[in-house]
C-alpha cells in the first residue's frame, strides 16, 4: 500500500520539538532552554542567538523563507506578520540569511489596528510580542511557502496585555503557586509545578464550497440568517456516531495528517447530532499549548476544507432548527510528576487531598459563576445556551451520584453509603473512603465531574478556549489561597479533621451550585432562581459582570488583569457583540431585498401571467390555487418590505448609539427581534417557491449533500 501513514514518523515533523533541540543545540544551551521552560526566567543573549540560528537552519532545511511571531490578539483569531530570513549581502554580493536571538525573543508588529478597547491610542501604536518558550515553534505550509511560526504573547509598550495568551500564562502561574502550596501541606515535596491540563473537543459543520459561496450570509456571518427547514432535520438521530461518508472521511484523514505534522495530538473523530456536523478531540495538554493547538486546529480545519471543496463552519449556530456547535473544555490540575489532583485516588489519604481541590472548585464555580458565564458569551453562543441543545445559561456543577453522596456525608456528618454496595463504617477516620466513580453522564450540565477532570461544556465552537480557562484558573487559585490560609501550620495528625471542617463549611456555603438533575427543564430555571444562582441569558446580560467589584478584585489580586485591562476587554467584548449583529442585520436586509424578494416577485409575475392566460382562454377555468398563492406571496412581499425597512432604521439607530452597553442591549432587544420577524415571514414564503427560483441554495440543498 502506497498511502501507508506512519503516525510516529509524521507526528511533530513540522515542530521544533524538545527532541530536535536536544539533537541540534550545544548541551549547555539545551540545558538552559529546558531550565527556562520548566522554571521560567529568560535565556541569556548568547544562548538566544544560538537557539535562533539553529531554529533558522532547521526551518530553512524544510523550505522556510520567512519567520513570524504568531500571536492571539483580542480579535479571537491568530495574527502574524512575516519577515524573511534575508540579511545583508557580503562583499561578493552573496546574501547572508539572519535570525538573531533578539528577533526570536521580541517582535514589534504595528499594533494600532488590533482591538485594544482604548488601552492604547493609535498614535502610540507600538506593541511588542515576546516568545512563549513553553509552546514550541512550528512550520506553517501554505501557498505562500513555508513560514517559521514562533508562539508569542502580545503587549503594549506600557506592559498591558493586548492578547489572549498573556492573561492565560498569568492564570496558570496563579494556579501553580496556590496548588503547589496545598500539595506541599500534604507532604508532597517532589512536585515542582502544578500544571493545568486542557482537552478541548471541537465541533464543526462541513458544507459544500460552491453551494456556500452562493450564500452571502454564510460568507459574511458564518451562519444562515434565514431558510425554511427541510422535511428532514436531525429527528431520526441517525447521524450521531453514524458511518462517516467518503468525502468527509477523506477530509478528516487529511486533517489528522496536517494536525499531526504540527504535533497536535488529534485523537477522536466522529459524526455529531446534526446533519453534516462532526467532532474532533485531541489528547489533552498543558493549557497554553492546548489553547495554541486549538487555535491552529480551527485554522487548519478551514484550510483543509478548502482543499476538499468544502467549507468548515465553526459558527455556533450555522442553521436554525438543528443543533449548533460547541466546544467542551476538559480541565484538570496535574503535577509535573504526573499526579492528577482531580483523581480521587485509591487511598483515604489521596481522598483527603482530592476533597480539598474538589471543594475549591465548587466554591470557585459558585462564587464566580458570572465570570464563567461571561467567558463563554458571544453573539453566536447566545443561540445555543438555554436552547435545549447545550447547557443552560445558568452555571451549575454536576458531581455524579457517588461524589454527591460523599459530599452529603461530610456535610451532614452521616455515614457514607457506597452506592450499590454495603454501608461503610467510617470508623475512626473523619473522611469517608471512596474510589473513582464511573460517573453517569449528565449531558445537560454546564460543568460536570467526569471521573478525574471537570468538563466545562458551555463554550461555543468558534471561541478561543483561553478566556474560560483564565477565569477557571484564577477562581480556583483564589479559593485555594483561602484554604491555604486555614490549613497552614496545621499538624499532620490534625490535617484530616481540618480538611473535613473546611470542606464541610465550603459545601454548606456553596452547595446551591451543585445540581445533578436535568438542566433543560423549566423547573430548574425556577429552582435556580430560588437558589439565587445567576441566570445571565444573553451576552449583554453577562458582560457587565466583568467590571463588578468582586471580579476586579479577583483579577487584580492574582495579577491577571489590571483595572485598565479589564475596562478595555469589557469594551472590546461589547463592541464585538454589536458589530457581529450589525453585520448580520445588513446582510439579512441585503439578501432579502436583492435576492429573496425579487425571486418572490418573479414567481408572482409568473402566476399572474398564468391566471391571465388561463382566464382569457376560458373565464371559468379554476385559478383558485394560483390566486391564493398570489395573495399569500404578495402579502408577504409587502410585509417583508416594511419589516426590512424597520430593520434598516433600527440598525441605523443602533449604529449611532454612544454608550456601548446600551448599544449592545439595543442590538439584542431590538435588532435581533427585527431580524427574527423578517426571517419568519421569509421562511413562511419560501415553502411556496418552486425549486430553482432562489438564487442561492436552500437548507435542503446544503444539509444532506456532503
Ligand atoms: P467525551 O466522552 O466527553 O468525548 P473523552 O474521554 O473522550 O470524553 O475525553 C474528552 C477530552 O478530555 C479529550 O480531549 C481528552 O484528552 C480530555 N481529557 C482526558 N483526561 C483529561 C485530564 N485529566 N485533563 C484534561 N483533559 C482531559
Ligand atoms: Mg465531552
Amino acid at each position: 500500500m502506497s498511502n501507508v501513514v506512519n503516525v510516529e514518523e509524521i507526528f511533530g515533523q513540522n515542530v521544533f520539538t524538545i527532541a530536535t533541540m536536544r539533537e541540534r543545540l550545544p548541551k549547555s544551551v539545551f540545558k538552559e532552554v529546558i531550565n527556562v521552560i520548566e522554571n521560567g526566567g529568560e535565556l541569556s543573549k548568547e544562548s538566544a542567538d544560538v537557539v535562533a540560528n539553529e531554529m533558522k537552519s532547521w526551518a530553512m532545511e524544510r523550505g522556510a523563507t520567512h519567520y513570524t511571531h504568531w500571536f492571539q490578539p483580542l480579535t479571537g483569531i491568530t495574527a502574524e506578520k512575516h519577515d524573511s530570513f534575508v540579511g545583508s549581502a557580503d562583499a561578493d554580493g552573496h546574501m547572508l540569511t539572519s535570525f538573531s536571538g533578539k528577533e526570536l525573543i521580541k517582535g514589534e508588529p504595528d499594533a494600532s489596528s488590533f482591538p485594544s478597547g482604548g488601552l492604547r491610542a493609535t498614535f502610540e501604536a507600538r506593541g511588542y510580542t515576546t516568545w512563549d518558550i513553553t509552546s514550541p515553534a512550528f512550520l506553517k505550509e501554505s501557498g505562500a511557502g513555508v513560514t517559521l511560526c514562533i508562539p508569542t504573547a502580545f503587549c503594549s509598550y506600557t506592559g498591558e496585555a493586548l492578547d489572549k495568551k498573556t492573561p492565560l500564562l498569568r492564570s496558570m502561574e496563579a494556579v501553580n503557586k496556590q496548588a503547589l502550596r496545598i500539595v506541599r501541606l500534604f507532604g508532597n515535596t517532589t512536585a515542582k509545578r502544578v500544571n493545568v491540563s486542557v482537552g478541548p473537543e471541537q465541533e464543526y459543520f462541513l458544507v459544500d464550497w460552491d453551494k456556500s459561496m452562493k450564500r452571502e450570509d454564510l460568507i459574511f456571518t458564518g451562519r444562515t440568517l434565514f431558510g425554511a427547514m427541510p422535511p428532514k432535520g436531525q429527528e431520526m438521530e441517525d447521524h450521531y456516531f453514524g458511518a462517516i461518508k467518503p468525502r468527509v472521511a477523506a477530509y478528516m484523514h487529511d486533517l489528522d495528517l496536517e494536525l499531526w505534522k504540527l504535533g497536535i495530538p488529534a485523537k477522536t473523530k466522529h459524526n455529531e447530532v446534526a446533519p453534516c456536523q462532526h467532532e474532533l478531540a485531541p489528547v489533552f495538554d498543558t493549557t497554553n499549548i492546548a489553547v495554541d493547538h486549538n487555535q491552529l486546529t480551527m485554522e487548519i480545519m478551514k484550510k483543509v476544507a478548502e482543499k476538499h471543496d468544502l467549507v468548515c463552519l465553526l459558527h455556533e449556530k450555522p442553521f436554525a432548527g438543528i443543533n449548533g456547535s460547541g466546544k467542551h473544555n476538559n480541565w484538570s490540575m496535574i503535577t509535573n510528576t504526573g499526579v492528577n489532583l482531580l483523581d480521587p485516588g485509591k487511598t483515604p489519604a489521596d481522598n483527603i487531598q482530592f476533597l480539598i481541590f474538589l471543594a475549591a472548585i465548587i466554591e470557585a464555580v459558585d462564587e464566580y459563576a458570572d465570570l464563567l458565564r461571561l467567558s463563554v458569551a458571544s453573539a453566536g453562543n447566545d443561540h445555543r445556551l438555554g436552547a435545549n441543545e447545550a447547557p443552560p445559561a445558568i452555571i451549575s456543577i454536576f458531581l455524579g451520584a457517588e461524589l454527591e453522596a460523599v459530599v452529603d456525608s461530610i456535610k451532614n456528618d452521616t455515614f457514607f453509603e457506597k452506592i450499590n454496595t454495603t454501608k461503610m463504617n467510617i470508623g475512626t477516620t473523619v473522611i469517608p473512603h471512596f474510589t473513582k466513580d464511573n460517573t453517569d453522564r449528565n449531558r445537560t450540565s454546564p460543568f460536570a465531574f467526569t471521573g478525574n477532570k471537570f468538563e466545562f461544556r458551555s463554550l461555543g465552537s468558534s471561541l478561543s478556549v483561553s478566556g474560560p480557562n483564565v477565569v477557571l484558573n484564577t477562581a480556583v487559585a483564589e479559593v485555594l489561597s483561602r484554604f491555604y490560609e486555614k490549613l497552614k501550620g496545621v499538624s499532620e495528625d490534625e490535617i484530616e479533621t481540618k480538611v473535613h471542617d473546611i470542606v464541610k463549611e465550603s459545601i454548606i456555603a456553596h452547595e446551591r451550585v451543585i445540581f445533578n438533575g436535568n438542566g433543560y427543564t423549566d423547573e430548574w430555571v425556577k429552582e435556580a432562581e430560588k437558589r439565587g444562582l445567576y441566570n445571565l441569558k444573553s451576552t449583554p446580560d453577562a458582560l457587565p459582570s466583568f467590571i463588578a467589584d468582586k471580579n476586579r478584585r479577583l483579577f487584580e489580586k492574582h495579577g491577571i488583569f489590571t483595572d485598565s485591562e479589564i475596562e478595555s476587554r469589557y469594551e472590546i467584548l461589547l463592541e464585538n457583540y454589536s458589530k457581529t449583529i450589525h453585520i448580520e442585520s445588513l446582510t439579512l436586509k441585503d439578501m432579502v431585498l436583492t435576492e429573496f424578494m425579487p425571486a418572490v416577485g418573479e414567481y408572482v409575475d409568473q402566476l399572474t401571467a398564468s391566471v391571465t392566460a388561463k382566464t382569457s382562454l376560458d373565464s371559468h377555468l379554476g385559478c383558485k390555487a394560483d390566486m391564493k398563492m398570489i395573495r399569500i406571496l404578495s402579502d408577504g412581499y409587502d410585509k417583508l418590505f416594511d419589516l426590512t425597512a424597520k430593520l434598516g432604521e433600527d440598525t441605523d439607530k443602533a449604529e449611532n448609539m454612544e454608550d456601548s452597553l446600551a448599544q449592545a442591549k439595543f442590538y439584542h432587544d431590538e435588532i435581533l427581534k427585527d431580524m427574527e420577524q423578517v426571517r419568519s415571514v421569509a421562511d413562511s414564503l419560501e415553502v411556496y417557491l418552486p425549486d430553482g427560483v432562489l438564487p442561492y441554495p436552500k437548507y435542503e440543498d446544503i444539509l444532506f449533500y456532503v
